[in-house]
């Protein structure tokens, strides 16, 4: 069965603000009373001989006694119809239950009743609010009505905390979650519900954590499986390869000659396409690359230097804007130029002749940006987010018969990434490939 324990706390929260209205309530009204009931004490009023006085001469009685100056009495006979007020201008015709009414709106009046020996008169005396007595009455008031804000400011403020303090914690776990940090477990005791949530999103948690290590270790297996199978294949197909070759050279019928060049032409792509795998399972795989510390303006442009032949003889024009300085990186050479290769010969390889390629390098503070720009066909914006997956390839270029294995610009991407960098497609450039590779300063 399910708890209810947050709707017993938010009843247990009401019924004792509720219990504390009563307290209040109650003690204002006993400060009320025993207030009301010290007042004639508490003024050194002696009525009785006030009366006498007042059965003496009417006009002194008042003055001569401790009454201020708002206090009056109002003298009645047993019916209540009214004989005479003192310090009190009643008009004409007013009776004493007009007199109840009007006194009633002023409840901090005391009343008093008393009746001289005869019993014909009865005196009812009107005593106001002694000032210092009326201001201690609302300064209780006050403090009572202070007391009760505060009380359930705080007692909010404690309950409230019971169930922020543990959404905070939740938040921050589903937080750590989402950066993959598995192991970070929320801990709180909130003893409501909030405990059942805790549990439910830290059991996720596990799951989760043993979910990605079994596909992480799935994928090890997988790119283990694609190293070893490429390898095994490379040795046969050279092979292969190096026979094939042998007999495009022998002398033999027209027909047997040609089947041996497509034998040929069909390994070395199988070739090219199994020596691409192996280096791209190669970077996937745990294996570490070496790297030293190489000036990547020199190195950038040692391999541009060796393509110029290649440029003049395909009529392509260049541009190379190089700092003259040297700037340091973490380089495996072999990697690097495998990475500077790929993208040159992409351009070559994909643009009609006659086209520019430019290639620069730009220092940053903590970095060294390479670009290498074409002004050719250029890729697709539809390629731009998948480009660098393996195995993708522009549709027009797939038709041809010189065709790569679409595991260029991956490999360049790995080789990268093991280098700390990052490379990404400028879609600003609007004619032709702009890749822009972002290095990290040795
Ligand atoms: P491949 O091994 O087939 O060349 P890549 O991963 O190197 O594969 O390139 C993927 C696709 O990107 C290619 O099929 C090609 O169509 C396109 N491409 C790469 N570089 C350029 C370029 N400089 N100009 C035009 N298209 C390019």
């Amino acid at each position: 069965m399910r708890t209810k324990k947050i709707y017993h706390q938010f009843l247990k929260a009401y019924i004792l603000i509720f219990f504390m209205v009563l307290v209040l309530g109650a003690l204002t009204l006993f400060a009320y009373d025993s207030y009301t009931e010290t007042r004639l004490n508490k003024s050194s009023i002696d009525f009785d001989t006030f009366i006498e006085d007042y059965d003496q001469n009417r006009e002194t009685a008042f003055s001569k006694h401790a009454f201020q100056p708002d206090d009056f009495i109002v003298i009645t006979d047993r019916d209540y119809k009214i004989l005479d007020a003192v310090n009190l201008t009643l008009s004409e015709g007013t009776t004493y239950h007009d007199l109840q009414l009007l006194m009633g709106n002023d409840e901090l009046y005391s009343t008093y009743i008393f009746e001289n020996e005869s019993g014909s008169r009865v005196y009812h005396l009107f005593l106001a609010p002694l000032s210092d007595e009326t201001n201690s009455y609302y300064f209780f008031l006050a403090i009572a009505f202070a007391l009760f804000i505060l009380f359930i400011i705080s007692y909010a403020k404690i309950t409230g905390e019971k169930i922020i303090r543990p959404i905070n914690q939740l938040n921050d776990g589903v937080r750590e979650i989402q950066k993959g940090n598995f192991d970070h477990l929320i801990q709180y005791e909130a003893g409501t519900e909030l405990d059942e949530i805790k549990d439910e999103i830290n059991r996720m948690s596990q799951h989760l954590k043993a979910e990605i290590e079994q596909r992480k270790q799935l994928e090890e297996e997988r790119s283990k499986l694609m190293l070893n199978l490429s390898h095994d294949i490379k040795t046969p197909l050279t092979n292969i390869l190096g026979y094939a070759q042998i007999l495009t050279q022998q002398d033999l019928p027209e027909q047997a000659h040609q089947q041996a060049e497509t034998i040929y032409r069909y390994g070395l792509l199988a070739s090219n396409l199994t020596k691409e795998l192996f280096t791209y399972s190669r970077l996937n795989s745990k294996i570490d690359f070496l790297t030293e510390r190489l000036d990547i303006v020199e190195e950038t442009r040692r391999k541009s230097i060796a393509y110029l032949q290649e440029f003049d003889s395909l009529n392509i024009q260049y541009d190379f804007d190089f700092p003259d300085k040297a700037i340091y990186c973490q380089l495996n050479i072999a990697l690097f130029s495998r990475a500077i290769d790929n993208l040159i010969q992409n351009s070559i390889q994909y643009n009609h002749q006659g086209f520019q390629l430019n290639m620069r390098i730009i220092e940053t503070l903590k970095t060294v940006q390479l670009i290498v720009e074409d002004n050719g066909i250029g890729i697709p914006k539809a390629y731009h987010d998948t480009i660098f997956n393996p195995m993708v390839r522009v549709e027009k270029s797939r038709n041809r018969s010189l065709g790569g294995s679409g595991l260029g610009l991956s490999i360049t991407q790995q080789v990268i990434k093991k280098h700390g960098g990052s490379i990404y497609l400028d879609s600003s450039h609007t004619k032709g490939c702009r890749f822009i590779l972002t290095f990290p300063k040795a």
